[in-house]
């Protein structure tokens, strides 16, 4: 075991300071990772302040991770020391169940082990993120980074890049489609990246009119703010698909409305209880509400890989992880272009 300098929170919504946690010593099947950046997922804000509940304090955060592996164990023939690789949500899951069998090792029947606030399957206790010098993970769960797209802004790709990518996919987004994100956050950002990468007309749906030059930039055909009742009623019954990265609980209505007959909303932000939905927004229409968790790890490098293929990367902010308490309170005021990442150099030479 080895302990390690990290920042994190000591008990609810308090902010992150430094700390030291505990790495196990890597087993035969362990890939040892010294991490060079994290991003800053919205997610790490909810544990943080344990909006879900559940939460186990400290909380270290980050599960988007871009590090160089610096030792591997003796069943590892996949990775070696130096090569530059990727961990998102998770660290293990059992591998047997029907769900790790199909690739969706994120529903695992026998609990994946998360990033961080999972239950740490080696030294007991809860496993702690990335916000971190190194981290100590199953092969299975380790990425393969693509050698020609920046590094920095790669670390994103490991949380809100799948999250945005899985569900496009799952539901068989394809060119001409009118696709609809909302929100244009860390998550939203990449999924209009993604949408529009896919070649469908892709509309940007944002509270935020200051955003709307950037959407375009970011590969929006247009932009409809969702607060302007004219133009949300111009495009009712028009979309085809929309992706709602919504952080909170909110009216998901007026979103339903837009859909076409037999088109589909996938929430991934509003992981609670959700404002009354009208009955009518679905039946009249034979539309679909689902929901969308992360994406496997066969998926999540098909995604790394076509960002290779594609140049596709992230829009960050780079920042030092003594700045990480102001860079919180801009993600919850929406100001963030559009993920901020943690350069963890700034923790090592602390
Ligand atoms: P983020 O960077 O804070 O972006 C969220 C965006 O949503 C904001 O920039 C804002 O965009 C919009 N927004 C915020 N509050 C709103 C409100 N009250 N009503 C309407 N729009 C609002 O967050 P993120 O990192 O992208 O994460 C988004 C959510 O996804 C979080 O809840 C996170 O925990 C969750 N998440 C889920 C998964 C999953 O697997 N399902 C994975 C990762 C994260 P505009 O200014 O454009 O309106
Ligand atoms: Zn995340």
């Amino acid at each position: 075991m080895s302990e390690v300098k990290a920042y994190g929170a000591k008990k609810e919504s308090a902010d992150l300071e430094s700390m030291k946690i505990e790495r196990r010593d890597f087993t035969k099947d362990d890939v040892e990772i010294d991490i060079l950046y994290c991003g800053v997922c919205h997610s790490d804000i909810h544990q943080v302040q344990n909006d879900w509940g559940g939460s186990e304090y400290p909380v270290v955060p980050g599960h988007e991770i871009i590090g160089k592996v610096t030792a591997v164990g003796n069943n590892v023939s996949d990775f070696k020391e130096g090569d530059l690789v990727g961990v998102g949500c998770m660290v293990d899951s059992c591998q047997t169940c029907d769900s790790c069998k199909n690739d969706l090792e994120q529903f695992c029947e026998n609990g994946a082990t998360m990033t961080y606030n999972g239950e740490d399957k080696h030294l007991g206790g809860h496993t702690f993120g990335g916000y971190s010098e190194k981290v100590v993970v199953n092969k299975e769960f380790v990425l393969r980074v693509p050698k020609n797209i920046d590094t920095a802004a790669a670390a994103p790709l490991l949380c809100a890049g799948i999250t945005t990518w899985s569900p496009l996919k799952t539901w068989g987004v394809k060119e001409g489609d009118k696709v609809g994100v909302i929100g244009l956050g860390g998550l939203g950002h990449m999924g209009v990246k993604f949408a529009h990468a896919l070649k469908a007309e892709t509309v940007m749906i944002t509270t935020s009119e200051s955003k709307t030059d950037d959407a375009k930039k970011l590969g929006a055909d247009s932009v409809l703010i969702s607060k302007d009742e004219d133009a949300m009623k111009e495009h009712k019954g028009t979309f085809d698909f929309l992706l709602n990265t919504i952080p909170v609980s909110h009216d998901v209505n007026p979103y339903l409305e837009l859909l076409k007959v037999d088109a589909t909303m996938v929430l991934v932000g509003a992981i609670e209880p959700l404002e009354d939905v009208h009955g009518g927004n679905l039946i009249r229409g034979r539309k679909r509400l689902a929901g969308s968790l992360i994406g496997g790890i066969k998926e999540t490098q098909e995604m790394l890989d076509f960002c290779g293929e594609n140049n596709v990367t992230c829009d960050i902010e780079m920042i030092d992880i003594q700045d990480i308490n102001t860079a919180f309170e801009r993600v919850k005021d929406s100001d963030v272009k559009y993920r901020f990442v943690i350069d963890m150099k700034s923790l090592k030479e602390s």
